[in-house]
């Protein structure tokens, strides 16, 4: 089975699709990557799961990338004596380190992290952005502020700390331990969530070692700041605008998506686009026409995959989300006008930062558009031939070639690639003739028509796309 577009659709399980049949049903829609939500569920629901995905990838042949995105360091506030209580504009409000029932007065705020990172002027968010209160006077275990928008304030709501860098490692002791299951389990990416600095990630892939992708979700302002080391020291990249839309204002976050988007491309990372794309679809078996422009906003952008949150996790039509998001995608990518958009936003490289991959994965765009060539062969160990080819944003599909299997399964993530699972191949000769036999038989190619086949010689070693070669299938 093939799909038969560019982009990549993620969707998200939960209580309204962890059946093994809604499972398949989804891939059979156009899932291509299914992201376990480790904010929500035990361990077993999660295994459950993945043992669904691996029988579908089975019966149907195709390598399935499971995301498994750990919940981050999410602040909270502690609890109140007498249930939620009512905060005005303009009363004081106290943060307190210590324990203590909540009232209208002061809360515990169970983080010293936060209250070592606070000065006057900072500004306090709860409840996704609900309540703001500002910081009038603090020390290293309290916090007086004042209310700016007030509301309602319950139990443990969640609290963000917008403008303000929290000396606090992106992996909680919770995410600890759920990174242990997520990669016990074989999942092909993990997602850090709330990533300030690039040293977050250094950390998580020392943990890592190499068992697992990391995706890098951009939700936190202070991350901006260093985006371009944040994007060069991740695998992959989450514009993660539901918690982006809450630490900034909501006319913040298109722009952004623009600029990740575009840094994401550059240096040849994928970049997903996430959060409320389909949300009316929670209920409605039809998406606001709003929605459907906002996902073909994404693709006309070149993003690699947009992706379904609670639309396929918790809402009433969670196979009927994916039907729509891949009609919506295929619309896109038959227009003439999504080609224009794509070679207008090609951003190549800067002079000086060229190498001998860049120089191959050129040629193999331009010999691909002169030949009108059918498909393009990659052959890859780390995923890195392909992830090049895939950069170029060419005219023809990418059929990734891989004896790794969780090389395969990773690579379902990215723009334009068809990821096979095949045989270590010994020679350049052994190669040609077996691009253009699996060029055939995917259904890319039909006899004498050409395809370009690119590879790193020697094989195996990563980062040398060095070879390129034309042949016909
Ligand atoms: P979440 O991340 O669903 O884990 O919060 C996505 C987002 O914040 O947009
Ligand atoms: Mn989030």
């Amino acid at each position: 089975m093939r799909r038969t577009r560019n982009a990549k659709i993620v969707a998200t399980l939960g209580p309204a699709s962890s059946t093994a049949e809604v499972i398949e049903r989804l891939f059979v829609a156009g899932v291509d990557v299914f992201r376990l939500n480790f904010s929500h569920g035990s361990a077993d629901d999660h295994r459950s799961r993945v043992d669904a995905i691996r029988s579908v990838e089975a019966k149907h042949g195709r390598p399935i990338a499971i995301l498994a995105d750990l919940q981050g360091p999410k602040l909270r506030v502690g609890t109140f004596a007498g249930g939620p209580v009512q905060l005005q504009a303009g009363q004081a409000f106290r943060l307190q380190l210590a324990p203590t029932p909540g009232s209208a007065e002061a809360v515990t705020l169970p983080h010293p992290e936060i209250f070592a990172a606070l000065e006057p002027g900072a500004e306090l968010l709860l409840d996704d952005g609900k309540l703001r209160l500002v910081v009038e006077g603090c020390d290293r275990d309290s916090a007086d502020t004042r209310v700016v928008v007030g509301g309602r304030l319950s139990d443990r709501k969640g609290v963000n700390v917008p403008g303000v860098v929290l000396p606090i490692s992106a992996l909680t002791e919770k995410d600890r331990r759920d990174l242990a299951t997520a990669l016990d389990l074989g999942a092909d990416w993990v997602g850090l969530s709330f990533v300030q600095r690039p040293e977050d990630l250094h950390e998580a892939r020392q943990l890592i070692g190499g068992r697992a992708a990391i995706m890098a979700k951009l939700e936190k302002p202070a991350a901006i700041q260093r985006l371009e080391e944040i994007v060069d020291a991740a695998d992959a990249v989450m514009v993660a605008r539901g918690d982006l839309g809450v630490e900034m204002p909501a006319e913040a976050v298109p722009p952004l998506q623009k600029r990740i988007v575009r840094a994401c491309r550059k240096r040849g990372r994928p970049v997903i686009v996430a959060t409320q794309m389909l949300e009316s679809m929670i209920d409605s078996p039809v998406p606001t026409r709003a929605e459907a422009s906002d996902v073909a906003t994404a693709i006309y952008d070149g993003a690699d995959a947009v992706m379904l949150s609670a639309e396929s996790a918790a809402g009433r039509h969670p196979v009927g989300a994916v039907e729509i998001m891949n009609r919506i995608i295929e619309r896109v990518e038959a227009d003439p006008l999504y080609r224009q958009f794509l070679e207008a936003s090609h951003s190549g490289n800067l002079p000086g930062e060229t190498d001998i991959a860049d120089a191959v994965c050129c040629a193999m765009r331009r010999a691909v558009a002169l030949l009108h060539a059918r498909a393009i062969v990659c052959c890859t160990h780390s995923g890195h031939t392909s992830l090049r080819a895939a950069r170029e944003r060419p005219e023809a599909p990418i059929l990734s070639l891989t004896p790794l299997l969780p090389t395969a399964r990773s690579l379902a993530l990215v723009w334009g690639v068809h990821s096979l699972h095949v045989e270590d191949m010994a020679s350049v000769e052994q190669t040609a003739t077996t691009a253009g036999v699996l060029a055939r038989r995917e259904g890319f190619a039909n006899a004498g028509d050409a395809f370009v086949a690119i590879a790193g010689m020697p094989f195996g070693t990563p980062g040398t796309t060095n070879l390129m070669r034309i042949g016909i299938a």
